[in-house]
């Protein structure tokens, strides 16, 4: 096992995104705001894409600070969103890069049909999205909520979040993608470890019976993230009981989006026990020691 693997620097943060998704800072950016943040190893996870990786390694190199190639791959079940964490895949496997892109151009037809309900009721058009998302970005609700405040219907992202753009709010779509179990298969394909996201949100606590818990196990859930802040104390309590029960990696980490989301970088950390397993499974590409 190389030195890094052995002995981390702390601390580790495993879930990150860029302008590539729905971050407000480029690749780079965000690995400058890592180093500013004084972490050993930070995680970029955009949605669906892994375009921000080889801008990050380059940010990176020289700087001390290690990046984790990631993802967070979008996925459904039953209505529910469910997002999982895909570390050290194969940026180039065919079958994942696929659906990745099917789930981006769902991602865009959602967006354009909840603009046009939200534009029954509010002066907004599809370009004054497109103005706030990077050309090639996985578009997200983010987007529409910065296309939102530019227009001055709210103040900022976490207001659209609470109003406009709630699931409840009248105007949300949900959009296709795969189930978890697919994404499961795909992200193992490439060589990668899927860690479930933030599994305490209203999604995957409704969704998970135990029964489709141990099939996601058994088809290869390496992880879950019980270190989130949207992960409520009851539902870490049942994700650690499961994480006990199946052995799991388990990881904490911010999903830091820049200016676009108060969590700030650390406020919850991997432990370096943790993070090497993620690093002694993972065979699809290599962490970046900068
Ligand atoms: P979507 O995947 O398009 O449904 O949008 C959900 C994304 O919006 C998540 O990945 C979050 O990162 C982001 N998000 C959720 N709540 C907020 C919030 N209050 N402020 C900013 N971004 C948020
Ligand atoms: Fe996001
Ligand atoms: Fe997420
Ligand atoms: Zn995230």
């Amino acid at each position: 096992m190389c030195p890094a693997v052995q002995d981390p620097r702390e601390p580790i943060d495993l879930h990150a995104h860029s302008r590539v998704s729905d971050g407000t800072e480029s690749p780079a950016e965000l690995v400058a705001a890592g180093v500013a943040a004084g972490l050993g190893v930070l995680a970029i996870t955009d949605h669906d894409s892994t375009a921000g990786w080889v801008p990050a390694f380059e940010a990176a190199r020289g700087t001390g600070i290690t990046i984790l190639p990631g993802m967070e791959l979008s996925t459904q079940l039953d209505g529910a969103s469910v997002h999982l964490l895909a570390y050290l895949i194969d940026p180039a496997h065919p079958g994942l890069l696929a659906e990745t892109e099917r789930i981006r151009a769902e991602r865009l037809h959602r967006a354009e049909a909840m603009v046009q309900r939200i534009a029954v009721d509010y002066a907004l058009e599809w370009d004054d999205v497109l103005a706030q998302a990077q050309p090639g970005s996985t578009i997200g609700r983010p987007h529409i909520a910065d296309a939102l405040v530019h227009r001055g219907h709210v103040a900022d992202r976490s207001a659209a979040f609470q109003s406009i753009l709630h699931w409840r709010g009248g105007y949300y779509r949900p959009h296709l993608a795969p189930k978890p179990l697919t994404g499961v298969e795909l992200i193992v394909a490439a060589g990668g470890v899927p860690v479930l996201a933030h599994p305490g949100g209203r999604g995957p606590d409704r969704v998970f019976s135990e029964k489709r818990i141990k099939t996601m196990v058994d088809a290869g859930l390496a992880g879950v993230e019980i270190g989130h802040r949207d992960n409520a104390p009851s539902s870490r309590e049942r994700w650690s009981d499961v994480a006990e029960r199946y052995g799991l990696i388990v990881t904490g980490s911010s999903d830091y989006h820049g200016l676009g989301k108060p969590n700030v970088l650390a406020e919850n950390t991997t432990t370096p026990e943790n993070y090497a397993r993620i690093v002694e499974l993972g065979t699809g590409s290599s962490p970046f020691e900068g």
